[in-house]
C-alpha cells in the first residue's frame, strides 16, 4: 500500500450509528448545564467524541460472533478459558485476575503493596493508577525522560523511564519501593512509546536493586509498532514476538482492556508472584468476583480473547498510527502547536503554548476544549491544571503541562470525520486570543476533573 497516501481503513463499515448534528446554540445551553465540564455533558450533545479512546472502539465482527459464546458458568466458564488462553499467548504470566477495567485492577495491586510510606516511580502515572497509590497512602513519582516534560522536543521513544533517576531513587528509599512500573504508551506524557533498550534497562536496574518490574499495559499493541518503526534492529518483527520480549521482561502488569484489548469494557493484573496473586484474589473476591470471571459477564472476556487476537495485526496498527499522524500533521502544518512525536492514539493540543495570555491556574486546557465543544461539538479532554493542579495536601499549583488531548476511539471514525475535526481546531486555533480562562466553584474530594463546575471568567 505504500504506494498511496491515502489512509485506507483495514474494514468497512457493518453497522452505523447515527450522530446528532448539533447547533452551536444547542451547545451553550448544554456547557451551561455541564458547569462547563464535558464529562457532565450528554454524550448526545456531542458531534466527534475524542474524550477517551477508552472503550469506545468498534468491536469486529468477529468479537461480536465470540460474544454469542459467552458461557455464563459462574466457576470455570469456557469463555475463561478464551481469555486466559489470549491474555497468556501474549503476556505469558502466570497468574491473570479478570477485572472490570483497569483501575480495578490498580486499586486491588496498590491495596496489598502499596500504603503509607511507599513510594511508586512510574515513567508518568495514568489519573487513575496516581489516585489509586495516592488513596493507599503511597507516594506515586514520575521518572518520564527529561524530553518526555517538553512538548515539542522529539525523541522517538519520549516514554522512556529516567533510568538514572530511578536508580538514585532506589539508593536513596529502595526499602521504600515495592514496585517499578513503567507505562507503555506513556498516556499522559503523550501516547509516547518507550523503548525494548529503556525497558531492558529498566529491568536491569530493578535486578540490582531486587526489585519488581511491572507494567501498566493498556497500550502495549501501540508501543509494539512504534518499537518496529523505530527502534533499530525491530523493522519487519512480528508484533506479537515484541509483545512476548516487553512481557518476558517484566514481573507483572496491570491492564485495561478497553484499550488495546478492542473491548468495551474488562482488565486485569497478572502476576508471577503466587503470594502477591493470593493476595490479590482474596481482595478480588471481595469487591469484583469469582476468580474466573472477576467483574466481567463470559461474553466480555470472550470479546476481549478475540480483541487480543485483532490488536496486534500488522493491518490495524498500521491504519491506526498512520490516522492518528494523520490528525496531528495537519494540525502541526497549520502551526498549531502539538506535542512531538505524534503518540498512538491521541493528538495533544499544547494549550499553554496557544492560550499564553490564560494563566495556568486559570485552566487553559479546560478553555480551549471547552471552545472546541462550543463551536464544532468537539469533545477533548484537558490534561494539565485541573486534571494534576491539586496536590494531596489540598495546594493548587500549574501541572507541568496544559494539554488538551484529542483521542481517538479504534476503528471508529472516518477520515471525513478527522476532516472535519482538523478545521474546527484551525477556526478555534485562529481566535484563541479571545478565549478566556474559566474558575472552579465546585470540585470533588479526588479525580476532580470527572465532577468539578467551572464559570468561565469575566
Ligand atoms: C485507561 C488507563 C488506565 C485505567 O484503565 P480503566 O479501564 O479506565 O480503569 C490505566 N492506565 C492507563 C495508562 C490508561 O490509559
Amino acid at each position: 500500500m505504500d504506494r498511496w497516501q491515502t489512509i485506507v481503513e483495514p474494514f468497512r463499515i457493518h453497522s452505523v450509528e447515527p450522530i446528532h448534528l448539533s447547533t452551536v446554540a444547542e451547545r451553550d445551553r448544554a456547557l451551561r448545564a455541564a458547569g462547563w465540564n464535558l464529562f457532565n455533558l450528554h454524550a448526545r450533545d456531542v458531534l466527534i467524541d475524542l474524550l477517551t479512546d477508552s472503550g469506545t472502539g468498534a468491536m469486529s465482527r468477529d468479537q461480536w460472533a465470540a460474544i454469542q459464546h459467552g458461557d455464563e458458568s459462574y466457576a470455570g466458564s469456557p469463555s475463561w478459558y478464551a481469555f486466559l488462553e489470549s491474555v497468556q499467548a501474549l503476556f505469558p504470566f502466570r497468574h491473570v485476575i479478570p477485572t472490570h477495567q483497569g483501575r480495578a485492577a490498580e486499586k486491588i495491586l496498590f491495596s496489598t503493596i502499596g500504603g503509607p510510606g511507599r513510594v511508586i516511580p512510574n515513567n508518568t502515572h495514568f489519573d487513575t493508577t496516581r489516585a489509586n497509590v495516592e488513596f493507599s497512602g503511597a507516594e506515586a513519582v514520575d521518572l518520564v525522560i527529561p524530553e518526555g516534560r517538553v512538548p515539542s522536543a522529539l525523541h522517538p521513544f519520549k516514554g522512556n523511564l529516567d533510568v538514572a533517576a530511578l536508580e538514585r531513587l532506589l539508593a536513596a528509599r529502595g526499602d521504600d519501593v515495592p514496585v517499578v512500573f513503567v507505562t507503555i504508551t506513556n498516556n499522559f506524557g503523550g501516547g509516547q512509546p518507550v523503548s525494548l533498550g529503556n525497558l531492558h534497562a529498566v529491568r536491569a536496574v530493578c535486578d540490582r536493586y531486587a526489585k519488581p518490574l511491572f507494567l501498566d499495559a493498556c497500550r502495549f499493541a501501540e508501543n509494539a509498532w512504534f518499537i518496529r518503526e523505530r527502534e533499530p534492529g525491530q523493522s519487519g518483527r512480528p508484533i506479537p514476538e515484541i509483545v512476548r520480549e516487553i512481557a518476558s521482561l517484566a514481573d507483572g502488569m496491570t491492564m485495561s482492556a478497553k484499550k488495546d484489548g478492542l473491548a468495551n469494557i474488562g482488565g486485569w493484573p497478572a502476576m508471577n508472584d503466587d503470594v502477591l496473586a493470593e493476595q490479590c484474589r482474596n481482595i478480588l473476591i471481595l469487591t469484583e468476583g469469582f476468580v474466573t470471571y472477576g467483574g466481567l459477564a463470559g461474553r466480555d472476556l470472550e470479546a476481549i480473547a478475540q480483541g487480543l487476537r485483532e490488536v496486534v495485526d500488522e493491518d490495524y496498527l498500521r491504519y491506526r498510527i498512520r490516522s492518528t499522524a494523520y490528525l496531528g500533521e495537519a494540525l502541526d502544518a497549520a502551526g498549531i502547536p502539538v506535542v512531538k512525536p505524534f503518540g498512538g492514539h491521541a493528538i495533544y493540543l499544547d494549550a499553554r503554548a496557544l492560550l499564553p495570555h490564560v494563566p495556568p491556574l486559570a485552566y487553559p486546557g479546560q478553555a480551549l476544549a471547552v471552545a472546541l465543544y462550543r463551536e464544532g461539538g468537539i469533545r477533548g479532554c484537558e490534561i494539565g491544571t485541573v486534571m494534576f493542579g491539586r496536590r494531596p495536601d489540598g495546594r493548587e499549583e500549574p501541572a507541568a503541562m496544559d494539554l488538551v488531548r484529542l483521542a481517538i476511539p479504534r476503528r471508529t471514525y472516518t477520515q471525513s470525520h478527522i476532516d472535519y475535526v482538523i478545521e474546527v481546531v484551525r477556526w478555534v486555533a485562529e481566535r484563541a486570543g479571545e478565549l478566556r480562562g474559566l474558575r472552579i466553584v465546585q470540585q470533588p474530594a479526588v479525580l476532580r476533573h470527572f465532577g468539578a463546575r467551572f464559570e468561565p471568567l469575566p
